[in-house]
């Protein structure tokens, strides 16, 4: 039996980064179970920051963890977690309900002009959108980086991380948590599951009520625009109903129909049909004439009903802490959210940048189903 005061059970984002805050006070391990930690949602993102995104409290967090972004600690990182990149949200015809949700939570966002629109993402059409808004405050997040920091951290400060090493069984006795994996039995009085897409799945092993967590599959293509020139300058361009974004990376344009498709937990590949559509709707709105793809993946965005990240310490049962449901918004909200997460487990007061930006613990208290 191998002992540590808390072990956290995923080295996706989630675990990494709330690992690396507990390493700094506790003996703490990772149990991951693929090869290589950040293989499911955290390898697979659109690493994108928009802190007008998402529901109340991931506002809070991801607001919270810009500073972190643009100043990291000395040595977290040898290059810059963000680079800027400008978002753009059209309103076409129809989608008038979604413009009003979005301007009434969201801050710095700028109406423009189609034709001022035009000058940031010169492909798209003069009939496509009625209002267009400007978001100069969000960018393109490093996530290897990111992620490859936090385990760095985490390593300096002792911490074990332990791939391929699936959990199989969970039991609480006398205080203790053992860990059933099959390189032998693991304990400590506290377990953070930070399983992503598993989590009800994790919960479910240990005997403790599952929060209703959903995985929804999301597709993105990649489709070259060598002739378009500046393109890589292209702001990320999205409708404000959600139908559709596309946004420059590494040369190409990643383009995807903002599919949510819930499905059980799984090793996630792109829907070729969301695909298509988000295709068909970026020719629709734009000039460009997409002729071929060059790649796709899917990835898997995990929400419990109300669409808040899950917490706390799980009601009715010691020493079982639930860090779940980041949906689309896991990476840019990760360092405010693990640097919360560690101060509930270590029983601390919460930092004053979530408290400032107006986070209410009770949105996101573990709820069982
Ligand atoms: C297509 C797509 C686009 C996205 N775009 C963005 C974006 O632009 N910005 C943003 O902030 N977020 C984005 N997200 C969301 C973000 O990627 C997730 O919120 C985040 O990665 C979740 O991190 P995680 O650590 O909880 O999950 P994961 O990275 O999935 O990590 C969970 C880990 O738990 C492990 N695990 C599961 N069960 C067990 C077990 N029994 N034993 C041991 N280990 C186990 C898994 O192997 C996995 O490595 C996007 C997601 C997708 C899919």
């Amino acid at each position: 039996m191998k002992s540590f005061d808390i072990i956290v059970i995923g080295g996706g984002i989630a675990g990494a980064s709330v690992a690396a805050h507990l390493a700094a006070e506790r003996r703490v391990a990772i149990l991951e179970m693929e090869e290589r930690p950040g293989y499911h949602s955290t390898g697979r993102s659109a690493a994108s920051f928009e802190p007008n995104y998402g529901p109340p409290a991931m506002l809070a967090f991801t607001r919270a963890s810009e500073h972190f972004f643009r100043q990291p600690p000395k040595g977290f990182a040898d290059a810059a977690l963000i680079s800027e990149r400008d978002s753009i949200f059209l309103m076409p015809e129809g989608q008038e309900e979604a413009a009003e949700r979005l301007l009434a939570k969201s801050d710095k966002l700028a109406e423009i002009s189609i034709r001022a629109t035009q000058e940031f993402f010169p492909v798209l059409r003069n009939n496509y959108a009625q209002r267009a808004f400007l978001d100069p405050n969000t960018g393109d997040l490093d996530v290897d980086l990111i992620h490859r920091g936090y385990l760095r951290l985490f390593k300096e400060r002792g911490g074990s991380v332990l791939t391929s090493h699936q959990v199989k069984g969970l039991l609480y006795r006398s205080g203790q948590w053992q860990i059933a994996t099959e390189h032998g039995i693991f304990t400590s009085p506290i377990v953070v599951n930070a399983a992503g897409a598993w989590g009800d799945v994790v919960a479910k092993l240990g005997g403790v009520k599952p929060v209703g967590l959903q995985p929804k599959r999301r597709s993105i293509g990649v489709i070259p625009v060598e002739h378009e020139e500046d393109a890589m300058n292209w702001p990320m361009v999205t409708d404000v109903g959600e139908t559709w974004y596309c946004k420059p990376q590494s040369g190409k344009l990643m383009v995807s129909s903002a599919d949510a498709t819930p499905v059980d937990p799984h090793d996630a590949y792109a829907d070729d049909m969301a695909i298509a559509e988000g295709i068909e709707r970026l020719m629709t709105a734009t000039t460009l004439e997409v002729e071929r793809l060059e790649h796709s993946w899917g990835g898997l965005r995990s929400f419990v009903p109300d669409g808040n990240p899950v917490v706390g310490f799980a009601p009715g049962q010691e020493g079982f802490f639930w860090l779940v449901g980041q949906g689309g918004y896991g990476i840019q909200s990760s360092p405010a959210l693990s640097e919360t997460a560690a101060t509930l487990i270590l029983d601390k007061p919460l930092p004053v940048s979530v408290i400032a930006h107006g986070l209410e613990l009770s949105d996101i208290a573990p709820r069982t189903t």
